[in-house]
């Protein structure tokens, strides 16, 4: 971290300002050889200066506000230096070109937060709710980046550390001093309680993030159907546009098409599916391979049966992929004389509708709304891990929790246990970041833009 880097943090564009952003030891002379008005370097920090970007010929460049920082009380820790110019791409380049002759190297994608993170001033949730915030589209992901950010997840997982390693500390002074009497001796039944505590805590944000994943990522549905039951129509109803072509030609839909709703605040991801029939049409084929990945992916499946005709062979064959999924059955043209064996459906929670007649879709989405407790997420409070990184870590701290119960129960010896305390513990830094490795610091920090 000896260079010190340059970028422009701006959208590239015509726009009011631009900001070039330099950070590093030599931040504040460098600028200060390109800058015309006061003597940067003898400024206090947290101030801000107007003057003019000069080149090495003293020309003028463009008229700016240099705002300065000293370290280390600044984003990344160290000196940094924005200067704010005037919009378009001209003015930054050249300012970003001068920051580069004057001794700057290129900052690479994040880097700026990287160097945040690597002098502690940011720890690897808050830098992952940042890169939320800035790809935040809804409401709710903007809530929970900002969760993110102010640290309340990292408050969250800082607890539970505390407590294992009050626990830890514990055990290790009972095995190292056992004479010591004022030390809380550690029973099998005090480690039980203990675990258990934390146990509930640790399945308490894994179920959370569940939320926090939809959050962040939406739900995704599949319309399936054999072709010309309506799934093209309900996509279209539900997203209120033309997107999918709805003719009455069998196989029509022969493309995956998709659209998005959002119902309190979370995206709905919609995919109308080219259906599961058996084909030797190679272009429909590839459709219903889809169909099947989609099946399989998909958070939850809306099936579609045409209420006017009996149930087919191939209805029948989607009844058996619906298995063991979530699922809402809809009966369609409702407003045909119904010859479907509705009998057949009858372990289902059916919804009648008449897409032409544009009846039933309010109560799709209400069992939308219901099956992913969707009223619930908007009053909650967003504090939740959503990504996953974080919530596959989770999930190992659950079933090392569960392993340590366990081994307690069977009597396993205080002090192999504690191992497997240790382990926890450290596992939960690792969600915050207080150890990683190199690799994952690259692939968390390349996701964010230039300048970030
Ligand atoms: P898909 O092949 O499953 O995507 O079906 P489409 O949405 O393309 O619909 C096939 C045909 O059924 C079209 O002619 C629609 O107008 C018609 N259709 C869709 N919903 C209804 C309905 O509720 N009632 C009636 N009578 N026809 C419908």
């Amino acid at each position: 971290m000896e260079d010190t880097i340059s970028s422009i943090a701006t959208a590239v564009g015509t726009s009011a300002i631009n900001i070039i952003k330099v950070s590093g030891k030599e931040a504040i002379t460098i600028v200060n050889k390109m800058f015309e008005g006061k003597n940067l370097t003898e400024m206090p920090p947290n101030t801000i200066h107007y003057g003019y970007i000069i080149d090495e010929n003293k020309e003028k460049i463009d008229e700016v506000l240099v705002s300065i920082f000293k370290s280390p009380k600044t984003y990344t820790g160290e000196d940094i230096v924005e200067i704010n110019c005037h919009g378009g791409i001209a003015c930054a380049n050249k300012i970003l070109e001068l920051t580069l002759t004057n001794g700057c190297r290129l900052a690479e994608r994040g880097e700026f937060i990287k160097r945040a993170f690597l002098n502690g001033k940011k720890d690897l949730i808050e830098v992952e709710s940042i890169s939320d915030l800035i790809n935040a589209q809804t409401e709710a992901t903007r809530k929970m980046g900002i969760k993110g950010i102010t640290g309340e997840l990292t408050k969250m997982i800082n607890e539970l550390r505390k407590k294992l390693l009050s626990l830890i500390a514990n055990i290790e002074v009972n095995i190292d001093y056992p004479e010591y009497e004022d030390a809380i001796i550690i029973t099998s039944e005090l480690l039980k309680n203990n675990i258990k505590e934390i146990k509930e805590e640790l399945n308490k944000i894994l179920k959370e993030s569940e939320k926090g994943k939809i959050i962040k990522d939406g739900i995704n549905i599949g319309i399936i159907g054999k072709p010309n039951v309506g799934k093209s129509s309900l996509l279209n109803k539900l997203i209120g546009t033309e997107k999918a072509i709805v003719t009455d030609i069998e196989g029509t839909t022969r493309d995956i098409i998709e659209g998005n709703i959002i119902i309190n605040g979370i995206t709905i991801n919609l995919i109308d599916t080219a259906g599961i029939r058996e084909t030797n049409d190679i272009v429909e084929k590839i459709g219903v391979d889809k169909s099947k990945q989609i099946i399989e992916e998909a958070d939850l499946l809306i099936a579609i049966f045409d209420g006017s005709k009996k149930l087919t062979k191939e209805d029948k064959e989607i009844l058996k992929e619906l298995k063991n999924k979530k699922v809402i059955i809809i009966i369609n043209k409702n407003d045909l004389k119904k010859e479907i064996e509705e009998e057949e459906l009858k372990e289902y929670n059916i919804i009648h509708t008449s897409l032409i007649n544009n009846e039933g879709t309010d109560e799709i989405i209400k069992r939308i709304e219901e099956l992913f407790n969707l009223k619930e997420i908007e009053t909650s409070d967003y504090t939740y891990l959503s990504n996953s990184r974080q919530i596959a870590l989770i999930k190992q701290c659950v079933s090392l929790a569960n392993e340590i119960n366990e081994s307690n129960e069977q009597n396993t010896p205080i002090d192999l246990i504690q191992i497997d305390i240790q382990k926890l513990w450290e596992l939960l830094g690792e969600i915050i970041g207080v150890s990683y490795k190199e690799e994952l610091l690259d692939e968390i920090f390349s996701k964010f833009c230039l300048g970030k």
